[in-house]
C-alpha cells in the first residue's frame, strides 16, 4: 500500500515543551524535514539550553522563534500562536508535547492529593486543550489542512505504573485526540498522538534506578526508546495524509492495545 507522505519543507510547527527531552528532539526533527520551528518552554533554568537549540536547529537551515509560555495560562497560549503567525505567517503542525510527571511516581491513589492531581492536569490536560482550541480554530478560520499531535504515553492506555493521576491525564490525551481527529476533520485537519513508553528524560529524575532496570526488563525488545524515537513518529505522523484519531505507540513492545 502506498500512504502518500506530505512535505513538511517550509512549513512551521509549534512545539510546546521544547527545551528538553523529546520537546527538544520533536523539535530539531521538524527542524530536519525543513520546517521553521516554534520553541516554546516556562521555565527560567531553560533559557540556556533554548539559545543552544536555536544554534542547532540554525546550522539545519531554518528557522526558529523562542516563546516562554506557561500552557496551562490560556492568555498564553494565544501568546504562543500569536507569535507564530506573526513570524512566519502560519502554523500547519502543533506538537503538543509539553507535559509533567508525577512528583510521587508509583504511589497509590489513596495517598496522592489535590497538589498533584491539579499540577499534572492543569499542564498534561488543560494546557492540551487551550493550544488545540486556539491553534486548531485558527486552522480553521485560515483554511489551513494542518495536523495536530498530541503527546500521550502508553500510561494512558494501560494500567499506570507511573500512579493513577498521571494515568488519567495522559488517557484524556487520547481521548481528545479521538475526539478532535472526528470535529477537525471536516476541515481537512488530523489529529493524532504518539504514546511513548518510557523514555529516560528528566521527566523520570524522581524514578528510582531500580524502577528504571525494571522498564527495560518490561520491554521486549530490551532497549527503551529515546527522544529521537518519538520525535520520528511525531514527523511521520504529520506527514501521513490518511491517518488520522491514531495514537501511535513506541515502547519497544511494553504493551499491546
Ligand atoms: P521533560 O524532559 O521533563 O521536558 C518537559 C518539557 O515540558 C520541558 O520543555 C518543559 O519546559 C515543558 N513544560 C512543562 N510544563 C510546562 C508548562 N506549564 N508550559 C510550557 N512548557 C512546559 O519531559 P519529556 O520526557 O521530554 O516529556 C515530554 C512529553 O512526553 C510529556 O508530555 C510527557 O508526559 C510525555 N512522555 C514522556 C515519557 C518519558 O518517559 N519521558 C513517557 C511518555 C510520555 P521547561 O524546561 O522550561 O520547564
Amino acid at each position: 500500500m502506498l500512504i502518500t507522505m506530505i512535505s513538511l519543507k517550509g512549513k512551521t510547527a509549534i512545539v510546546t515543551g521544547a527545551s528538553r527531552g523529546i520537546g527538544r528532539a520533536i523539535a530539531i526533527e521538524c527542524a530536519r524535514a525543513g520546517m521553521n520551528v516554534v520553541l516554546n518552554y516556562v521555565s527560567a533554568s531553560s533559557v540556556a539550553g533554548m539559545n543552544e537549540l536555536q544554534k542547532e536547529i540554525s546550522a539545519l537551515g531554518v528557522k526558529s522563534i523562542v516563546v516562554r509560555a506557561d500552557v496551562s495560562k490560556e492568555n498564553d497560549c494565544k501568546k504562543i500562536l500569536g507569535a507564530a503567525v506573526a513570524q512566519f505567517g502560519s502554523v500547519y503542525l502543533l506538537a503538543n508535547n509539553a507535559g509533567v510527571y508525577s512528583a510521587m511516581p508509583g504511589t497509590p491513589t489513596w495517598e496522592l492529593d489535590e497538589k498533584e492531581f491539579d499540577k499534572i492536569f492543569s499542564v498534561n490536560v488543560k494546557g492540551l486543550f487551550f493550544m488545540a482550541k486556539h491553534v486548531g480554530k485558527w486552522m480553521i478560520d485560515n483554511k489551513v489542512k494542518g495536523v495536530i499531535v498530541n503527546t500521550g504515553s502508553i500510561a494512558g492506555l494501560d494500567a499506570s505504573v507511573s500512579g493513577s493521576i498521571y494515568g488519567a491525564s495522559k488517557a484524556a490525551v487520547h481521548g481528545f485526540t479521538k475526539t478532535w481527529s472526528v470535529e477537525f476533520a471536516k476541515f481537512g485537519i488530523r489529529v493524532n498522538a504518539v504514546a511513548p513508553g518510557p523514555v529516560l528524560t528528566d521527566l523520570l529524575e524522581n524514578v528510582s534506578e531500580d524502577r528504571k532496570r525494571s522498564f527495560v526488563e518490561q520491554t521486549p525488545l530490551g532497549v527503551l526508546a529515546e527522544p529521537k524515537d518519538i520525535a520520528d513518529a511525531v514527523v511521520f505522523l504529520a506527514q501521513s495524509e490518511k491517518i488520522n484519531g491514531q495514537s501511535l505507540v513506541v515502547d519497544g513492545g511494553r504493551i499491546r492495545h
